[in-house]
């Protein structure tokens, strides 16, 4: 998007963030968030200003996964200090198999739900045989970071995955990553019933980019959810020419009408976001 645009957009949005595409910023003690470009499925890698270091989701091309882990973190880098799984669909977990040799992981995260797929099982005995601690989200909890960046689990809750759902999209660890003014929600591939749950549960939302969930499809992302989350930026995560339709056309007028800039992986490549807690930049 061009720069007099993005300005444009802000002044109308009355928002107190600079956000504008400026190319070549160093992340010198800067927060990093960046969205992956792994084809069809998510991989969100963010780095923080003390230089830890959280893979969420791993698309499901090993060698597309390798690879962009490699540009971001440079050849000599080999430990991802937390590996969080939103949920053991192929399109998030396969790639995550390819660590496997190449990467230390300091600790695997799951969800409750027990589940079996080969990709899956593939996934659980590998970090068993390599005594990878693997510990399991629920709302309501915290990961806390460095420089005060905090990873909040916002859902499933026990009590949600109890109603007995087998929609595996709806058991998505959806998160809300936040360093100082600057927030990213993760909806993982968690649809309407989810945001229905959040929305019922007053939870705070609030985030200036959203990570669309489930890919864009037609069942996530309502307008009411996206009023309360108020995004200015919407990042859907997605291969191209997919076999599901992401994403889904209805969706992206939703954002459209909100008035968010929408930026695609399939469209930009891997998309990534600086911030030092008071401005956001983003960056491609
Ligand atoms: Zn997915």
């Amino acid at each position: 998007m061009p720069l007099v645009a993005a300005a444009f957009y802000l002044w109308l949005n009355s928002q107190p963030l600079a956000l504008s595409p400026q190319p070549g910023l160093a992340d010198n003690g800067r927060l990093k968030v960046s969205f992956l470009d792994v084809g069809q499925g998510d991989a969100i890698l963010i780095k923080t200003p003390a230089g830890q270091k959280v893979l969420i989701d791993g698309g499901e091309n090993q060698e597309k996964l390798l690879a962009d882990l490699a540009d971001e973190l440079g050849w000599f880098d080999k430990r991802l200090d937390y590996v969080i799984l939103t949920h053991p669909h192929a399109d998030h977990v396969k790639g995550l198999n390819g660590l496997f040799g190449r990467w230390q992981i300091g600790q695997a995260v799951g969800t409750l739900l027990e589940h079996t797929s080969s990709a899956y099982d593939f996934w659980l005995n590998n970090l068993k045989s390599k005594q990878i601690k693997i510990v399991r989200w629920r709302s309501p909890q915290t990961l806390e970071l460095d420089n005060g960046i905090s990873l909040q689990v916002l859902s499933p809750t026990e009590s949600f995955l109890k109603q007995g759902t087998y929609n595996l999209n709806n058991s998505s660890l959806v998160l809300l990553l936040t360093y100082g003014r600057t927030k990213w929600l993760l909806a993982g591939d968690a649809e309407t019933e989810v945001e229905q749950d959040l929305l019922a549960r007053g939870v705070d939302i609030n985030a200036q980019v959203l990570k669309v969930a489930h890919h864009g499809s037609s069942g996530a992302t309502s307008q009411e959810f996206l009023a309360a989350v108020g995004p200015q930026v919407a990042v859907i995560s997605v291969g191209k020419n997919n076999d599901f339709g992401h994403p889904h056309e209805r969706t992206l007028n939703r954002l459209e009408r909100a008035g968010v800039q929408i930026l695609r992986t399939d469209q930009a490549g891997t998309i990534s976001f600086l911030s030092d807690g008071q401005t956001l930049e983003l960056i491609k």
